[in-house]
């Protein structure tokens, strides 16, 4: 991908305070980061998001969080670990490369997500929503076993 920014990193076009890369991702610092010492885990291989990113790709690359997550709680002593993955405008994804957010927590880091819990209307309108992905689900497995 010519103008993608995260593969412009990798291929060493942009500069980046890289932490790790191994033969399949690179992980380095968010230039903007939420908290101090956000991290990006992003494969070398370009895939704009989780819906196009091969499952064998994101076992790799959540392995990787995984091992990232706990060399970053053991250097900057960590309270806590947010991992975010962005899909879609709506979702506030701005780099269509996937990447996951590994973003180290403190008790008194004064962050606080805006997430507000909406209510349903009634129990219907959950059901009625969980039916139509529940149909998704079923049509998608017997679409695999048939
Ligand atoms: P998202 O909103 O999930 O697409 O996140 C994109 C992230 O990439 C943001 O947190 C940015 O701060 C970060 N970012 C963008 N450009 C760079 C860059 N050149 N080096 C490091 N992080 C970057
Ligand atoms: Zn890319």
């Amino acid at each position: 991908m010519q103008d993608c920014i995260f593969c412009r990193i990798i291929r060493g076009e942009l500069p980046a305070t890289r932490i790790h890369e191994d033969n399949d991702a690179i992980v380095f610092m968010d230039i903007g980061p939420v908290v101090k010492g956000h991290l990006l885990v992003i494969p070398k291989e370009h895939y704009a998001n989780l819906e196009e990113t091969p499952a064998a790709v994101l076992a790799k690359l959540i392995a990787l969080v995984q091992k990232i997550a706990a060399a970053q709680k053991k250097a900057l002593r960590t309270d806590g670990v947010n991992i975010m993955q962005s899909n879609g405008r709506a979702a506030g994804q701005v780099v269509d490369h996937i990447h996951f957010h590994v973003i180290p927590r403190f008790l008194s880091d004064g962050h606080h997500w805006n997430w507000k819990a909406q209510k349903y209307a009634d129990s219907g309108e959950m059901q009625a929503l969980a039916d139509k992905i529940k149909g998704i689900l079923s049509g998608a497995s017997s679409q695999q076993s048939g």
